[in-house]
């Protein structure tokens, strides 16, 4: 599970900070020095790590909290407050248009980052909330993409519309939202195709889709386990694209947790959801302070 040795380091830093009576400056400094370093460890941004030690240093080191009641305790809420800010404060939600209206959803991410199953689970997820999904294979390069889609489809049980491998995607996409609109789906979904890095024709082809149709919310998929990696594809997808939120899979294999902490200060935008295994069912809404406690151990 994500976060495992960044949770113990700050463990030992906190439980070092409590067991003082009265804090010190120095204590303070020397604390979050190894905040620090743990962070780093973990394979935060350093630009992150900079400006959060920063910010709990301006809060930590004052009057109030150095003489208070129980400094020690203090400086670990305000990094479990700074650690939920990095984040995003609250959960932020899929903005889905009333029932009667269609909501397009475009997926997109780089190939093995999990997107044809994230995209089921979500659907599945919409399906159980009682929308009425559609999956559309958009993905006509990588061999089985669209088998794929249409097992976990199954699994699911939301209708896949495909067109084969020899269609344009951006036709696909006419002719899915064609078809959500004659069949009274309300949500659907498009499962582009991604590639091994990002590059001019994949955009191109993103561009495409959007041009052809109206697209509601652009949905980017990474993986936890690139670790920074995964931070500078949201970056430059957001700049080069534009996205309205980040799927983090992977994370129950990822040890370190780098990219949570880092994606939502490095390209502005939240993480939604976070996948948690392969299972259709292994998809979580992303909850900033619920993640930050976890942290924190
Ligand atoms: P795509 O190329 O982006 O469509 O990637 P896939 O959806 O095919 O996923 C690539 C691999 O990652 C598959 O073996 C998935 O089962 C696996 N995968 C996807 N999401 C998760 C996750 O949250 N946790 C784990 N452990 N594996 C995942």
């Amino acid at each position: 599970m994500a976060f495992e040795s960044l949770t113990d380091k700050l463990q030992n830093v906190f439980k070092n900070l409590r067991s003082k009576g009265k804090l010190t400056e120095d204590d303070v400094k020397a604390a979050l020095k190894e905040v620090k370093m743990a962070l780093l460890e973990a394979d935060v941004n350093f630009k992150v790590v900079k400006q959060f030690t920063k910010t709990v240093q301006e809060k930590a080191i004052g009057q109030d909290v150095m003489n208070g009641l129980n400094p020690g305790q203090m400086v670990i809420k305000i990094v479990h407050d700074e650690l939920v800010n990095l984040m995003g404060e609250s959960t932020t939600e899929l903005p889905l248009k009333p029932s009667n209206d269609l909501t397009v959803i475009m997926m997109i991410g780089l190939q093995g980052s999990g997107k044809t199953t994230t995209v089921s689970k979500l659907a599945g997820q919409m399906k159980q909330k009682g929308r009425k999904p559609l999956l559309a294979a958009l993905d006509v390069y990588r061999p089985g993409a669209i088998e794929q889609l249409q097992i976990n489809g199954d699994k699911v049980g939301v209708e896949v519309f495909s067109m084969g491998n020899q269609v344009k995607p951006a036709d696909i996409a006419r002719a899915a939202y064609d078809h959500a609109k004659s069949t009274g789906a309300n949500v659907l979904f498009l499962d582009t195709a991604g590639r091994l890095q990002i590059d001019e024709s994949m955009m191109e082809e993103l561009v495409a889709i959007r041009e052809t149709i109206k697209v509601d919310v652009s949905l980017l998929v990474v993986d936890a386990m690139t670790g920074q990696e995964a931070v500078n594809v949201a970056r430059t997808f957001n700049e080069k694209v534009g996205i309205d939120g980040v799927v983090l899979t992977k994370m129950d294999g990822d040890t370190r947790g780098g990219a949570a902490l880092s994606i939502r200060a490095i390209c502005g935008k939240p993480i939604m959801y976070v996948g948690m295994g392969e299972k259709m069912s292994d998809l979580e809404q992303f909850y900033p302070d619920r993640m930050a406690s976890r942290i924190l151990g």
